[in-house]
């Protein structure tokens, strides 16, 4: 592991003038590295080089499947550097080896998915009579600055990054201060390709500092963001004042509807991904089971079996998918979710199983499950951001779903039954960006994502997402009679 990393400017790797920030290996508690840590200055600088490249029209006056092709070669790179590129995140973000390749094979199949796409961005042509030819385009931003968090630094980066260089905008990536390094793969990806200087720039900042100065710079066209609620509403304010448009991808209390008809054998599948993946550091994470009074025992002994299974240690022991959990992403995460878990106790909840720090190194927390969670309690409405699972019971189906829309989110929901009517209509009046039905995270990079009331607004992946990074230009001719 290189000792420090810099930004990545109009080609060039600089240093910050903010100085540098220490990267902490959550599995061990200890400094990996350090980054360069960007200022308003460096900011400028990426904004400056980004606009110029879109002004020279170097990515997008190309025909648009060339374009596409360099898109779909930066998944490639990304597959071709796999072992260096997930060993890079699971050090610096806590999650098993095994979860940083799928990760960084989940980013690269972005950039097959929205290279593909460059070629599909067609206008079309309205009739207006004889005297008049009309055509309306779709045309890049231009500079589209992307805030990244750092649960999936790899993924959420590959999402906003392939569509908009597809699309042909230039980008100024503002990186998660507690994980930045691997972002660098995305710098030495677009130099693979053959991507002008100036398409991708990449800095690492603070929040409040780079971040902010980003998210207010008067040369940025578009803004797509991706994290906590306070920051994404500091983030939609700085865009109005310089009337661009944003994306904002947010935060989630997601429930998952389990009827007394469902599958509770396969449901123990849905659990182990729902909610501990990636340590339940997942926007999307299912936090809340909501489960019918006839099958609550039988599923709480199955979940506690789930979670009980699972061996947690540092992400870097794990290089085979198996029972395994890492760390979380920081020492004061993991307490933040310890600090939920006793609060919600003195509420009433019951912990079923996990609960505690174990006793080694790092920023771990044991694979929690909470029994006797009530609709009323701060647990079943806050997000927790860790592997901490609420259960809560109803006994109607108008029940379940008004539990379920029952907080403030709105980014996914699931329902578990083998009754196709009533999944339907469960599915229709659930107040989410997407339903799951009978499995937890069906989908894929084709199918839109986003959320529903404060879990944001604006979509990304699938198709739904290119028209995040152009706008609409109608041309009218008036021809000679
Ligand atoms: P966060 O809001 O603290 O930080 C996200 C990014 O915003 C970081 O890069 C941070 O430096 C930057 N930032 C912080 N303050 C800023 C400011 N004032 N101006 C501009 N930028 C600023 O979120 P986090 O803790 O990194 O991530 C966790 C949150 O992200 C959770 O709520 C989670 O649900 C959400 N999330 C959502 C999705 C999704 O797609 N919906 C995906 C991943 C994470």
């Amino acid at each position: 592991m290189k000792s420090y990393w810099q930004n990545y400017i109009d080609g060039a790797w600089i240093d910050g003038g903010a100085g540098r920030i220490d990267v902490i290996n959550p599995g061990t508690g200890k400094k990996l590295a350090e980054h360069a840590l960007a200022d308003a200055t460096d900011v400028d600088r990426a904004v400056a080089a980004a606009r110029h490249m879109h002004h020279s029209g170097a990515l997008s006056d190309l025909r648009p499947v060339e374009r596409g092709r360099m898109v779909q070669a930066m998944g490639r790179y990304l597959l071709e550097n796999i072992d260096d590129i997930a060993r890079t995140l699971t050090l610096e973000q806590g999650k098993p080896l095994w979860e940083a390749r799928i990760e960084v094979e989940g980013a690269a199949r972005y950039f097959e998915y929205y290279g593909n796409q460059a070629e599909t961005v067609e206008g079309r042509s309205i009739p207006l009579g004889k005297n008049y030819f009309d055509f309306t385009t779709y045309e890049p931003f231009g500079v589209s600055a992307q805030i990244i968090p750092w649960n999936y630094p790899v993924e959420m980066t590959a999402r906003s990054l392939s569509a908009a260089l597809a699309t042909g905008n230039a980008c100024v990536i503002k990186t998660p201060e507690l994980t930045p390094l691997s972002n660098a793969c995305f710098a030495h990806a677009a130099e693979a390709v053959g991507l002008p200087n100036g398409a991708v720039n990449i800095l690492c900042g603070l929040g409040q500092d780079a971040g902010a100065a980003l998210s207010a710079h008067p040369d940025v066209n578009q803004i797509v963001f991706t994290g906590s609620v306070p920051t994404g509403i500091a983030i939609a304010k700085a865009a109005a004042q310089n009337v661009v448009p944003c994306v904002l991808e947010l935060g989630g209390k997601s429930a998952a509807i389990v009827h007394d008809d469902a599958d509770l054998a396969a449901f123990e599948n849905d659990v182990r991904w729902g909610i501990y993946f990636n340590a339940g550091q997942v926007c999307s994470a299912m936090s809340r089971v909501i489960v019918h009074d006839s099958v609550h025992d039988a599923l709480v002994g199955r979940m506690v079996g789930v979670a009980q299974s699972l061996s947690v240690r540092p992400g870097i022991e794990q290089p085979e998918f198996g029972p395994t959990m890492g760390a979380m992403v920081s020492e004061a995460q993991r307490d933040r979710a310890a600090d939920m878990i006793a609060a919600a106790q003195e509420q009433g909840a019951h912990v079923a199983t996990g609960g505690r720090k174990p006793n080694i190194s790092g920023a771990f927390l044991e694979p929690t499950i909470l029994t006797k969670v009530t609709p009323d309690m701060t647990i079943a409405n806050e997000e927790v951001f860790g592997p901490v699972l609420s259960v809560l019971k109803f006994s109607s189906d108008d029940e379940a779903i008004r539990i379920a829309n029952g907080t403030p989110y709105g980014l996914v929901s699931g329902i578990f039954t083998r009754d196709l009517d009533r999944a339907t209509h469960a599915a229709r009046k659930l107040r989410t960006g997407q339903v799951f039905v009978n499995e937890w995270y069906a989908g894929g990079v084709e199918t839109p994502f986003g959320g529903y009331g404060k879990s944001g607004y604006g979509r990304e992946k699938g198709r739904e997402a290119l028209w995040n990074y152009v706008q609409t230009k109608n041309i009218a001719i008036r021809l000679k009679g």
